[in-house]
Formats: C-alpha cells, structure tokens, sequence
C-alpha cells in the first residue's frame, strides 16, 4: 500500500537527516517500539525519562511514513465536534476526551522546548467556520458545549469575520489552545533528544514477531533477534492490527503548499482556518511564509493517483484558498495525496492488545494524529507504571 504520493514539503525543510543504523546484533530491551513515525517519536521521547530500557525499528528511514503527509496543525478539537461526542459517549467522557487533547498540545509545546533543534511549534488559535448557514445552529450548540465546560473559544458573526479575516462566512468559533509544528523536525528532535538519554534507534530494520521466550516476545529481522518485555505497535496506517481493521477506515486525502509570500496581513493571528462541511477544507501557514492547505478526501486507501489528478486538485486547493484570499500571487509548489486513517467513533486506538499481554497500539487515526499520539506516549507510559487514567483507557482501548 502506498502511504502518499508527490512532492512532499517538510522533508525538504531538513537539510541532512540524521540517519540511524541498520540492526547488526541480537538485542533485548524493556519496550520494543515498531515504527519510526511521530507515534514513536512520541512514545520513545516519553519513555526515554523512565527506567525502561527502549528501542525504535523503523522498516524503512525515519519520518518517511505518514508524517511526512502531515499537515502539521495540532488542534484539540477535533473532526467530531465535542457536543456532537456528548450525545453519542455522553458529557463525563467527551469532556475527558477534549481536555486530555488540550493537555496533549500544551505538553507537546512544553517537550519542543527542551529539544535540540527548532521544531516550528507555534501557538495560533483556530477558526472554524460555518461553511453554509444551514450549520450555524450547530456552531452555536458547539460554542455552548466549549464555553460551558470551560474551553476558550469566541462566537464570531459574519461582521467580525469580515473585520478580521477580510472574507465572508455565515458564522464561526474562534477557538484558543491549538498550534502548529514542522512534523518532520518535531520526529527528528525528539528521536535525538530521546537518544541522549539512552533510546537506541534502527532504521532499516523491518521485525516480525516470532512467538515468545519466557514472559519476553521475540522479533526477527534478518539475521537478528529483538527480546522485549513489552512492545509498541505504532506502525500507522500500514500495518492495522487485528479488530482495528473492523473499526477504522483508510482514505485518501490530497495537501500542497504554495510559494513563499511576504505575508498576510489579513489573516489574523495566521489561524488554522477550517470548516463544518465534511469532507472540511483547512489550511495554515509555515513560518518561511507558504500556505499550507488540505482536502478534497475521497474514500479510496491506496495514495497511488495520476500525476493530472495530483495537479488537478492541486489547482482545486488553490481556487479554495483564493476563494478566502483572492489577492494573493500563489501557486502549488508542493502537491501531495496520502491515506489516511479515522475510527468510526472519532477516537484513537490507544491501549493494551485484549489478549496478548505486554503487546500495546498507539495509532492516532483521524485528523489530529499528532495531538492523539502525544495523549497515547503519555497515557502508555502511565499505564507502565500502572498509574494511568483508568476511563481515558476504557474509551480508547482498541477492544473496544
Ligand atoms: C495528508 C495528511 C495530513 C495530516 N494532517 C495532520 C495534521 O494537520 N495534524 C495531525 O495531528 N495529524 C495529521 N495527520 C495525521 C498524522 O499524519 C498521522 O496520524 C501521524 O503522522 C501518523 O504517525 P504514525 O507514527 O502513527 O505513522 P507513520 O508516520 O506512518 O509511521 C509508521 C511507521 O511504521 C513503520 N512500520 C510499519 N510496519 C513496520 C514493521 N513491521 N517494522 C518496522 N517498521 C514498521 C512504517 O515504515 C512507518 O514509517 C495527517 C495525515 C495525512 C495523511
């Protein structure tokens, strides 16, 4: 299955990436993480202030699966909105489940600022618009849900819209909390930052399981042997793990960045800027002054189009983001369509296999995969030391 396809942006943004070696001996460890994406960059940069002697496999080079595709915005709202998750999970639970997305992007700003490099991480609040006034209403309920339950979130009206992003929509949320990142140097900072403190990481190394030896589970790659006591599947899209499949689906999305401009002086705060239709259109900025923007979803798993759909939509996500700011100089320097990954619920897989113990998932499927992954490094970690949120567990167990 191809992950994505195209030109993509944040790997061009790293000059000389590091590269790790290739598994050469048999080894064993406390925690076994598979996968060298931002899951396990995550989970590896948690576990690496613990007692747990931990590795990274990564099958092919760091950074090169989905999170390459990333878009970068890190957002505690999330695709399903917090009143509509009320009235399916009910208030005690969605309320959990928003704030622990909250805490994830203030800790992940706490963790980019110990790291050894610059990772792009910048607070930015959120627009989220209503994109016909049919959807008013459910942005009103939704302000209610996110002001009751103490969120900082603004009502705006098409008035203010237009004073303060110079463009026309029937209503919106501005919403305080959210942030976006170069996900490409978040990996790679947290990896080398995870490695100061004992992480060992291999690239390269693609590992199967190979039964158990005492209360370890062993791994092959090639030649070598991997014993770990506990093991973490973060292995994304590509690999989904048995009941997952049942309760998760793959489609295809498409993302460009434009051309530097010199900047954007009415696009207020330069918000991440998103919508009520769904499939929802998004875009941000990136700090060397591009427009990032996403969409177009289509419910097909493989990444692998034409180069004419990849222009096609391109030039569909720059008539979308003209139709916001149509005096900007911009075309599409970077096209790319990848799969994409979502639960039928909304919420991530995060938690123990049901019958295998010692074997975990962290998959952050759906639209804030970066803030979902951070919650799952540090709720696995917790779980380690048996001190986690019970019901946050129960909600995303990946049993359920
Ligand atoms: C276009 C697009 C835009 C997105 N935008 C956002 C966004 O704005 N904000 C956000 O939060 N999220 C976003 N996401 C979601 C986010 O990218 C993903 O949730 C997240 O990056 C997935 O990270 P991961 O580590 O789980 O997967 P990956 O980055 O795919 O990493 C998994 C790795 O596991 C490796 N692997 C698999 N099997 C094995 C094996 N047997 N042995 C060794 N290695 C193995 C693979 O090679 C791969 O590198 C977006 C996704 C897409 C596609």
């Amino acid at each position: 299955m191809s992950l994505h396809k195209g030109k993509l942006y944040w790997p061009e943004t790293i000059d000389e990436p590091k590269k790790y070696q290739i598994l050469d001996e048999d080894v064993s460890c406390d925690v076994l993480i598979i996968g060298g994406g931002m899951a396990a960059a995550l989970c590896a940069e948690e576990l690496s202030h613990t007692r747990f002697k931990t590795l990274v496999v990564e099958k092919g080079e760091v950074a090169k699966g989905s999170s390459s595709a990333n878009t970068g915005l890190l957002q505690f709202s999330n695709d399903k909105m917090l009143h509509e998750f009320i009235e399916e999970i009910g208030e005690e639970k969605a309320v959990r489940f928003y704030k622990s997305c909250l805490k994830a992007v203030e800790e992940l700003q706490q963790v980019a600022g110990t790291l050894p490099g610059e990772t792009g991480f910048i607070r930015r609040p959120s627009l989220y618009y209503a994109s016909t006034e049919n959807d008013v209403s459910k942005l009103k309920k939704e302000y209610e849900a996110l002001h009751e339950h103490g969120f900082e979130v603004e009502y705006l009206d098409s008035e203010k819209i237009k004073e303060r992003f110079g463009f026309e929509k029937p209503a919106a949320l501005m919403t305080h909390g959210d942030a976006e990142v170069n996900p490409n140097k978040l990996i790679h900072h947290l990896l080398e930052s995870a490695e100061t403190r004992g992480v060992k990481v291999y690239e390269n190394t693609e590992v199967t399981e190979a039964g158990r030896d005492g209360k370890a589970y062993k791994f092959t790659s090639g030649d070598y042997t991997i014993r770990a006591e506990k093991v973490i599947y973060c292995t994304g899209y590509e690999t989904v793990p048995y009941r997952v499949k049942d309760l998760a689906d793959l489609n295809r999305t498409y993302a460009i960045a434009t051309n530097p401009i010199a900047d954007f002086p009415e696009w207020t705060y330069r918000a991440l800027i998103w919508e009520t239709k769904r499939p929802y259109f998004y875009m941000r900025t990136t700090e060397d002054g591009r427009i990032i923007a996403g969409g177009l979803d289509e419910e097909k798993m493989d990444a692998d189009v034409t180069d004419e759909k990849l222009e096609r939509n391109g030039s569909r996500l720059i008539n979308r983001i003209k139709e916001h700011f149509p005096d900007y100089e911009i075309q599409a320097e970077y096209k790319w369509c990848a799969t994409f990954g979502e639960s039928e619920d909304g919420l991530p897989f995060i938690g123990p296999h049901p019958e295998k113990e010692g074997i975990f998932y962290c998959l952050g499927f759906g639209g804030n995969g970066t803030v979902y992954s951070k919650l799952g490094a540090r709720l696995l970690c917790e779980m380690f030391h048996e001190e986690h949120d019970r019901e946050l567990a129960e909600l995303l167990d990946p049993g359920r």
